[in-house]
Parts: structure tokens; C-alpha cells; sequence
């Protein structure tokens, strides 16, 4: 594969080596009326084998360095799509908070650089319950952050999740998932309203069912006219193996065919539709295009 001088430079210049301080990294894109930033909430630390190990090796080693990834350790940056249109301060995914890796939970400093308190955002709508997605709904006292905003969820992800069995039916590394998703979905099950597939859950926003992540895993589609972005989530999980080999089954993935089914979707739509794309693990700040390749796709900051 090829990436240009200058794709090879962003990446290099957004990508946190291993072991450096978290990056702060924010994207804007203006949307007729409205606005899309990215707020950073900082950046895990995996073992690159949790997503790798699955893959056949030769291939994966030139796709990794041509991208100038690590095989042995990953770390992707955690970026939360803010989306303001006048009336409503509309928050994807809450973040890690501050149980989960000490590289991340860093949302309430985006946040304010942003001129935002978490009382001023009016609802927070997640992609899926893993916990860089849900952990950081609570404050310190185990109570909502988001105080005054109403939570929104996929009605087949809260359902999983929800479920007492989920703990004991899921696979051993992903139990302290379930227990940790359902701590938070307890203390937020008096606002929380739940939602289906294509449904437009506010104005200009419709759910975008793709599985396989997790069971109930949701993208959004935001659009205004002809315009339109679409919030991925973890659905397009990296912007290395998940582009150029969409097919690949990734270790991350609850479900790993489902998942590469989702994304294959994802991809399709985002190239023939000519959408935005904001991901959640992407790099410099997750806002930007997937473009089709000779044998792939690959990813474009804007
Ligand atoms: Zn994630």
C-alpha cells in the first residue's frame, strides 16, 4: 500500500507514542446551522494482540508498518463527538472516567476549553456500553455527571447489558464489562430513554444499527440537507487494519464477523455518499473521509 508524505507526517504528528503524555486533540467541522467537535478524553493503552491476533501475520506486518503501528502495543485516541445546534448540546459517548485507564477520562478538561460544564450538555447518547464509552457518565460520588441531560442508548445494547445473565454468559475477559455497564446503566436508568434502528432520535440525528462490536452497537447519521456525518463509534475501530482489510476479524469485537459485516456496510455508504466521518478511535481528532483504495479503503483527516 502507499500512504503520501503528508498522510505518513499527520500520523506520525497525532499518534501517541508509546509511554507519552495523552494528547489533547480536537477537529471542528461547521454543519449548516450546527456545529461537530471532537473533545478528547485521552487515549487507551492495549495490547496490540486483543485486535491483531486473529489476522494473518505476513500481510498484517506490512500493513503495520506502512502505517507506522506497533504490533505489540496500541494506543488510540478516545474522541467524544460534541454536537451543538442552537438548542441542544448533544454529547456521543461519556468517556472513560476516571476507573478505567489513567490515560484517559480526561473529557470534563475537553470539555471546558469548549466553555462546557457538564450541566450545560442538554443529552448524552452512546454508541455502546464498553467502558471508554460509558465508564465516565459517574461522578466521583457514583452519581450522573451529566445532571441535567437526558441518556439515550440503543434499546438491544441496553437490553444485553442490562441483563443480570450477560455476566455470566460472556466470554471471561469481558465480565468486568458487564458488571461496569451495568453499575452505570443503574444510576442512569431514570433518564435514560431507548431507541431502534432508523429511528431519528432528535431532530436531524437517526440511530444507524451496526452490531458485532457489541450486540447493540449504534452509529448515528446527522444530517442537515444533502449534508451528512456519520458518528461510528467503535464500528470502524482503527485506521489501519480496519480500512484496509475491513473483512479481517478484529479481536476487539464481541461478534468479529457481524462487526466486519457493520463496517463493510459503513464503508460503502461513507464512500458512495460522500459522508463525513467521525471515529470514535480514529486519529487527529477521528473527524475526516474514508476513501476508497485499489484493494481497500483508507482514512483521511479532513
Ligand atoms: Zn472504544
Amino acid at each position: 500500500m502507499k500512504l503520501s508524505r503528508r498522510s505518513f507526517i499527520h500520523h506520525a504528528a497525532t499518534v501517541p507514542l508509546v509511554g507519552s503524555l495523552p494528547t489533547l486533540v480536537s477537529a471542528d467541522l461547521r454543519f449548516g446551522e450546527a456545529s461537530i467537535t471532537t473533545v478528547s478524553d485521552g487515549h487507551l493503552i492495549l495490547p496490540g494482540s486483543l485486535l491483531f491476533d486473529a489476522m494473518p501475520e505476513v500481510e498484517l506486518q506490512g500493513i503495520l508498518s506502512a502505517y507506522g503501528v506497533s504490533a505489540s502495543q496500541l494506543a488510540p485516541e478516545c474522541n467524544l463527538t460534541l454536537y451543538r445546534d442552537g438548542r441542544n448540546t448533544v454529547l456521543f459517548d461519556a468517556g472513560s472516567g476516571a476507573d478505567f485507564m489513567p490515560s484517559a477520562g480526561k473529557v470534563l478538561s475537553a470539555l471546558e476549553t469548549q466553555g462546557l460544564a457538564p450541566e450545560d450538555i442538554t443529552h448524552v447518547i452512546f454508541t455502546h456500553a464498553h467502558p471508554d464509552h460509558i465508564w465516565g457518565v459517574l461522578d466521583e460520588f457514583d452519581d450522573p455527571l451529566f445532571a441535567g441531560a437526558t441518556h439515550m442508548m440503543g434499546r438491544s445494547e441496553w437490553d444485553y447489558w442490562w441483563d443480570p445473565q450477560t455476566a455470566t454468559t460472556i466470554d471471561d475477559a469481558r465480565v468486568p464489562f458487564a458488571v461496569g455497564a451495568r453499575r452505570r446503566m443503574q444510576a442512569i436508568e431514570e433518564s435514560v430513554v431507548l431507541f431502534d434502528d432508523h429511528e431519528e432520535i432528535l431532530p436531524g440525528i437517526a440511530a444507524v444499527a451496526t452490531p458485532g462490536h457489541t450486540p447493540g452497537h449504534m452509529a448515528f447519521e446527522i444530517r442537515h440537507g444533502t449534508e451528512a456525518v456519520l458518528v461510528a463509534g467503535d464500528a470502524i475501530g482503527n485506521h489501519h487494519v480496519a480500512f484496509h482489510r475491513p473483512e479481517w476479524h478484529g479481536g476487539l469485537d464481541q461478534d468479529p464477523a457481524t462487526a466486519a459485516a457493520s463496517r463493510h456496510m459503513l464503508l460503502d455508504r461513507l464512500t458512495s455518499e460522500q459522508m463525513t466521518l467521525v471515529g470514535f478511535h480514529l486519529p487527529g481528532g477521528g473527524i475526516g473521509r474514508a476513501e476508497r483504495t485499489e484493494d481497500g479503503y483508507r482514512f483521511a483527516n479532513l
